[in-house]
């Protein structure tokens, strides 16, 4: 016989974990299954950054409920985060960008985030380490940071233990379960779990899992790589999250070492995670170019993971109209991570209320690509 549970989650990444842990404080005990281990898909291969620097009210709402609720992470966890608001900064190499920035900037300020547009003199004498003299302005934000996927993960999983929720690890979900358009559980490695609440957090896996039940969710995997270096104290804590936004480079300081990574929008979808040496490459390239000094740095390690990636760069968060009880929170699009805070609370207050209060997650329905009520986030790194 199936085991009853208040609500089944698939996935146990930060999302999965998130979610969890914020069901409980409002009174169920879920269930949650990660086919491997926590934290060991793409939240463990992020880069953990944290930024308000968005281009739509949607997704600067959830970041600024997000990096307050960073900000009081250990009182509310008790637990470290690891949370280092060093800032964003986002360069513009072209006169055309320093308009978008200009633009962006006002309209960020609308919802009170705490952005300042500076000269290319203004970066060069903060970050003399910075090639500036093909750079038309910058924008930073303070209150923007990095922080530990890993930590954060556990620290929401091990609250929701603590509160009665269940991890199942190494268990994976084979089928969602409905009957007559309605949620009735999971079939998983482990057995069958029944609920009316089943929710879908297993990143790109889950256009394969739902499609069986007549649900489409335009969700592609792009591969991203990260890369190491050895400990570098040419560059000397703390410097921001650095992005070059003519080549897509971006870069931070972490445990001493310097974190690289790079946007290509040329990569084709894929869901392989092997490291590319071509890449590489094309990354130092770009390195050498915006921080010369990195020449004396050594390549550590890489490692690649994937973006769940939507059309508009937003996630899908909600209910969905052909399977009741059926919840998604899917399509980060690179910047799950920073958002886990506000979508567990958002999707939690959906689920038990019937209506997410903290922040408006309406906009993030699947309904509105059918709806053609689109829009797009463009500042994606
Ligand atoms: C290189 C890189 C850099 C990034 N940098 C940032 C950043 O700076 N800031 C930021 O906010 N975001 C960043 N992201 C994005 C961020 O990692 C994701 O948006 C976030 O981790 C999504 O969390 P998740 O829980 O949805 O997904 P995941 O962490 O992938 O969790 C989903 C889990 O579901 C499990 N699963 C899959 N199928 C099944 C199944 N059938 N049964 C059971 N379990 C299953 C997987 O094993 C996985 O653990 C980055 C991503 C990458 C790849």
């Amino acid at each position: 016989m199936a085991e009853r549970a208040d609500a089944l989650i698939i996935g146990g990444g930060v999302i999965g974990a998130s979610i969890a842990y914020h069901l409980t404080l409002r009174g169920l005990k879920p269930h949650v299954f990660e086919r491997d281990l926590l934290g060991s898909g793409n939240t463990g291969r992020s880069a953990g950054g944290i930024r308000a620097q968005f281009t739509t009210e949607t997704n600067i709402k959830l970041s600024l409920y997000s990096i307050a609720f960073y900000e009081r992470f250990k009182e509310i966890l008790g637990a470290d985060a690891e949370f280092h608001q060093v800032g964003y900064l986002f360069l513009a190499v072209s006169p055309e960008q320093l308009e978008q920035f200009k633009a962006r900037v006002a309209f960020q300020r609308r919802f009170g985030v705490q952005v300042s547009l500076l000269t290319p003199d203004e970066v060069a004498a903060q970050w003399p380490f910075l090639r500036t003299d093909d750079v038309y302005g910058a924008t930073h934000s303070a209150k923007d940071g990095f922080a530990g996927p890993y930590e954060v993960t556990i620290a929401f999983a091990n609250a929701a233990k603590q509160r009665g929720a269940v991890f199942h690890e190494q268990a994976e979900v084979q089928q969602i379960v409905a009957e007559h358009g309605v949620a009735r559980g999971l079939q998983t490695s482990i057995g069958e779990f029944s609920s009316s609440v089943v929710v879908a957090a297993a990143g790109p896996a889950i256009p394969a899992l739902v499609k069986p039940l007549g649900i489409e969710v335009p969700v592609v995997p792009y591969r991203r790589h990260l890369f190491m270096t050895e400990t570098f104290p040419e560059i000397p804590d703390p410097i921001p999250f650095i992005i070059d936004s003519g080549t897509g480079l971006y870069f931070r300081k972490e445990t001493g070492g310097i974190m690289l990574g790079m946007v290509d929008k040329s990569d084709p979808p894929t869901f392989s995670m092997n490291v590319d040496d071509a890449y590489l490459e094309k990354l130092v390239e770009a390195a050498l170019m915006r921080a010369p000094i990195l020449e004396k740095a050594n390549i550590l390690n890489g490692w690649a993971g994937l973006y769940d990636t939507t059309p508009d760069h937003h996630a899908i968060v909600g209910s969905v109209d052909e399977v009741k009880g059926l919840y998604l929170a899917v399509g980060f699009s690179g910047h799950g991570f920073m958002h886990s805070p506000a979508i567990g609370a958002a999707l939690s207050e959906l689920i038990v209320d019937g209506a997410a209060k903290c922040v408006n997650i309406d906009p993030l329905s699947l309904n509105r690509f059918a709806a053609g009520a689109v829009v797009e986030e463009t500042n994606v790194i």
